[in-house]
């Protein structure tokens, strides 16, 4: 079976072919700057090697359709037409309460993802597009799936989801957490048990997404019971340039001070915070600890904060769920930054963590366990994969 996975966003597409039987990845690439100028594909040969097409790509189907001829071109392309594609797997950002698994796509699947759009009018609406161009160019008999990033937190329990404001907001405007990264930390989750030999049911984990977004996820004996980001992703963690958790008192009293509106204060909550607001260099991990090594004093801060954050959740889900067996690290800053990590874990050996310092430096982005034999919390790197689940939930719905 071969299915090709969609992440539509509003100015990008990325996709990804893969063979289910022989788990490859046929073809790989992305669109970017879609509706601006100089937008491009960009794609990986077989060979490896990198190819980037110009083209004034000026909205989703068009640039769907520029993928698919790739696909299928006789210069570029991997598969001779497009029946070789047996089914498209689209990852959908809002699910709301409405879906908690992923689903195959029908009218009425797609009437509820419009009415998820007011929780997401930034995401849903690209991945609706994505959805209609695959639609209208390969036919309506197609089937689609969709798997949404906030399904796999439809199990927390009320306490954890609600909001202390008033009940009838809940009620009228569906104001409640949600939480994202659902497929990152689904997979993350059952792969570290895999890696692990443990059953997934007798696990305490605690899932940390950590890129230029991130959050944290508690799962416990397979389920989610909470989770970093709430009804948007700006709460929880410090990230690249999103507050994170913030006194709500604040955002009326800069509103009032600043004489700004909504618009402008969820701007500068979402790109102006975070370890950009702090920093003032930058929202890239890597460009902020090459500025901490040079002495810069509000880098530093940047980062302190971004470590402290992410250990004091790991302290709350460890209490959430009454103990902790596993710490996964995954996402850009998660795989790679052996300082993040270190600084993460480093006070937490009263609780059973106790990285190997060593292993730690050595491991950028590969599967591995980071902490000694002795330690009682394994703390291990696992590379996410949401192209690879979204394409394995595509392929079990599809069969049936
Ligand atoms: P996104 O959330 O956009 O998918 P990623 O998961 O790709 O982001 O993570 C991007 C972050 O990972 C950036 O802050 C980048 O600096 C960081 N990162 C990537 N490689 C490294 C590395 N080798 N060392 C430290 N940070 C890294």
């Amino acid at each position: 079976m071969k299915i090709l996975v969609l992440n539509c966003g509003s100015s990008s597409i990325k996709y990804k072919l893969f063979n289910m039987k022989s788990k490859e990845v046929l073809a790989q690439g992305g669109i970017e700057k879609i509706g601006l100028k100089g937008s491009f594909l960009k794609f990986s040969m077989p060979n490896g090697d990198k190819v980037t097409l110009e083209g004034e790509i000026l909205e989703h189907q068009s640039g769907i359709e520029y993928i698919l001829g790739v696909l299928t071109s006789k210069k570029y392309g991997c598969i001779s037409s497009l029946s070789e594609i047996d089914a498209v797997g689209h990852r959908v950002v809002h699910g709301g309460e409405k879906f908690n698994k992923s689903v195959l796509i029908t009218d009425d699947v797609l009437a509820k993802v419009v009415e998820c759009i007011d929780l997401a009018p930034l995401h849903n609406p690209p991945n609706l597009a994505g959805i209609n161009a695959v639609k209208e160019l390969m036919g309506k008999d197609k089937p689609q799936v969709a798997v949404f990033d906030t399904a796999f937190h439809q199990t927390m329990p009320e306490e954890a989801y609600m909001y202390g404001i008033p009940y009838s907001l809940y009620e009228k405007y569906s104001i409640r957490r949600y939480g994202f990264h659902g497929t990152s930390h689904r997979y993350v989750s059952k792969r570290v048990c895999e890696y692990l030999g443990v059953d997934p049911q007798t696990q305490k984990i605690v899932s940390a997404h950590i890129g230029n977004g991130g959050s944290l996820a508690a799962v416990k004996y397979g389920e989610s019971i909470d989770t970093s980001m709430g009804m948007t992703p700006v709460e929880g963690l410090l990230m690249g340039t999103r507050a994170g958790d913030v006194d709500a008192g604040v955002l009326s009293y800069v509103m009032e001070k600043e004489k700004v509106g909504p618009q402008t204060m969820s701007t500068i909550v979402n790109k102006f915070s975070g370890l950009l607001g702090i920093s003032g260099v930058s929202s890239d991990m890597r460009e902020i600890r090459g500025a901490v090594d040079s002495g810069n004093k509000r880098a530093e801060l940047a980062f302190d904060m971004f470590a402290y954050r992410i250990k004091k959740y790991i302290g709350a889900y460890a209490a959430a769920m009454n103990g902790i067996d596993i710490l996964v690290f995954t996402g850009g800053i998660g795989e790679n930054s052996s300082e993040t990590r270190e600084a993460v874990c480093k006070g937490l050996e009263f609780m059973g963590i106790t990285l190997d310092n060593e292993m730690n430096y050595k491991i950028h982005g590969d599967e591995a366990i980071l902490s000694i034999p002795d330690s009682k919390v394994k703390v291990v790197v696992i590379p996410t994969d949401e192209e690879f689940m979204i394409a394995s939930d595509t392929e079990s719905i599809v069969k049936g």
